[in-house]
This record gives C-alpha cells, sequence and structure tokens, in this order.
C-alpha cells in the first residue's frame, strides 16, 4: 500500500510537474496565427516546385521522379490545410518522403509533427536545430527563449536527422542542398535546389528568416548573434539564385506575384537574393540602433 502510494504521488509530481508536451493536432494560438493560418491556393511556382501553405507560412512541395519532399509545416493547425493542397495538385501526401525544416520556431515547425504522422516521412534539420525540433522546446541559445516558460513550445517531433552545412538531402532526382544560415535562430537553415521546365534551369532558394526578433532582454549586439545575422545575409546573397521563396510569404512578395502571373513568371528574378540581404541588413541596424538607445 504505501508503495502504491508512493508511486501515486511520484505519478501526480510527474504529471502535474513535467513540461507541457503538445499533442501533434493541439492547435497553437497567437496574435498574427488566424491570419497567417488563413487558407491559399496552392500553385505551382516553377518546374518541380510548388506552395502548398497558408496565406501566412510557407510550406513548399518539390516534387521528384520518386516521391515528394515538403519543406516546413506551418503551425500545428495548417497541417490539415497543407494536405488539402496537395492532394488538390493531384498529389497524394502519402507520398512525401522528407520533410525539411528552415528553423524550429512554431510557426513553421508547429505542423511537421501532424504530417510526420501522416506521411511516415523522414524529417531533416540542421544540427542545431534538433535538441528543439525535437522537444518541442526552443533552448536557451534561442533569442526568442524565455527562462522557466512554454513560450514558444509546439509538438515535438521524432527521429530527427541532422544534415551538415554543405550536405544534400537527395530524393530521387533532386538534391537539395542545406545552407546554415544561423541568427534568427542557432540552427536556421537555408535550403536550394534546381528546377528545370521548357529547357530552362533555375536555382531556387528557400531562405530562412533573417529577422532579429527576440524575447525581452535579448541583446543581437551584446551577444554577437547580429554578426551571425550579418555572415548570413552575405551567404544568401551569394547563392546562385534565381527563384527566392521565405519561410513567411511576405518575404519573397507573393501576394504581388500572384497578381503578376500574366507577365511571364514573376517569382523568376536573379537579384531576389541580394534584395533580401539588403533588406535584412537594414532591419538588423534598426534593430542594433534601438538597443544602442535603451
Ligand atoms: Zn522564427
Amino acid at each position: 500500500m504505501k508503495q502504491l502510494l508512493t508511486s501515486s504521488i511520484l505519478f501526480l509530481l510527474l504529471a502535474g510537474c513535467g513540461p507541457r508536451q503538445l499533442e501533434p493536432d493541439a492547435p497553437i494560438a497567437c496574435d498574427l496565427c488566424d491570419q497567417w493560418n488563413a487558407p491559399q491556393d496552392p500553385f505551382r511556382v516553377h518546374g518541380n516546385t510548388w506552395y502548398v501553405g497558408t496565406r501566412g507560412l510557407s510550406s513548399i512541395l518539390i516534387e521528384t521522379n520518386d516521391g515528394l519532399v515538403l519543406i516546413d509545416g506551418g503551425l500545428p493547425q495548417s497541417a490539415a490545410l497543407i494536405d488539402a493542397n496537395i492532394r488538390e495538385l493531384g498529389f497524394d501526401t502519402r507520398d512525401v518522403k522528407a520533410i525539411l525544416l528552415s528553423h524550429p520556431h512554431y510557426d513553421h515547425a508547429g505542423g511537421i509533427a501532424a504530417l510526420q504522422r501522416l506521411t511516415g516521412a523522414s524529417v531533416f534539420t540542421g544540427v542545431a536545430g534538433v535538441a528543439t525540433l525535437s522537444s518541442g522546446r526552443l533552448q536557451e541559445d534561442d533569442p526568442q527563449y524565455v527562462a522557466a516558460s512554454d513560450a514558444g513550445s509546439f509538438p515535438p517531433v521524432s527521429n530527427v536527422t541532422a544534415v551538415g552545412d554543405g550536405e544534400f538531402v537527395a530524393i530521387g532526382d533532386v538534391s537539395i542542398r542545406a545552407v546554415y544560415t544561423p541568427g534568427h535562430t542557432p540552427g536556421s537553415v537555408t535550403w536550394t535546389w534546381e528546377s528545370c521546365a521548357l529547357n530552362s534551369c533555375y536555382h531556387v532558394v528557400y531562405a530562412d528568416s533573417l529577422t532579429a526578433v527576440s524575447a525581452q532582454g535579448f541583446q543581437f549586439g551584446a551577444s554577437g548573434t547580429a554578426n551571425e545575422l550579418v555572415d548570413s545575409a552575405g551567404v544568401i546573397g551569394d547563392l546562385d539564385c534565381d527563384i527566392l521563396l521565405t519561410p513567411h510569404p511576405f518575404f519573397f512578395g507573393m501576394e504581388d506575384k500572384l497578381a503578376r502571373l500574366d507577365e511571364g513568371n514573376p517569382f523568376v528574378n536573379n537579384l531576389a537574393c541580394i534584395l533580401y540581404a539588403e533588406g535584412a541588413l537594414g532591419w538588423l541596424e534598426q534593430r542594433l540602433d534601438s538597443e544602442r538607445s535603451h
């Protein structure tokens, strides 16, 4: 009896005090979540590359000759919309063999557990993102980490495979290269691959976020993270880049480009990565000014 009581108390303690673990389908609430998760019709960006995300959170589908690849999964409540978008294009979601992640924040990684369950796909991200993605909890070195808090938590993902800087995830005839671009998070990865159609081949770059956004008190300047962002902006600006895509579609001008589809392919722009990098350096300068004046 005493032993039973002790184990019951132990169970209650573990259940009550352990970190909250979110179920794959448990929706996440945030100020912008409903706006981000508004439905978006899927569309072809170019050749093997399709947009299957929501209005404010990108999810990119890559078609190979041996299955599909998905990059980013939005919020947990985005997974059903992404699944429906993939099927609307005529693909079978169960053919997704690999899910790649840009960076482990709830608005891009939150839907991955549900999408993994739906597809059985392997999940890949950079070495520094594995602990966050596997636990669903921000690590201390993330600028948005808040001590002793569930802030930023999302459903954890099992069986995450780390991809090194410059290494490839190869599925069928498409190889997708991981390019480390830390700063927004320590584990930020930019992914790049080739898309060919009508005898023209383009370099597609899914450039990770370069925004200096943090929890209160974090200093991009004093922590050295600003230097990482400057280096990462340089890396993205130097990539072979004909088509830029980003985790938030606002940053590649999705709505504006969809409105100009009758003018050829508005997504093709070999200056887009350079302009994105320059924009990021401008925002960072503003952030550092405000850190210096506080
Ligand atoms: Zn983020």
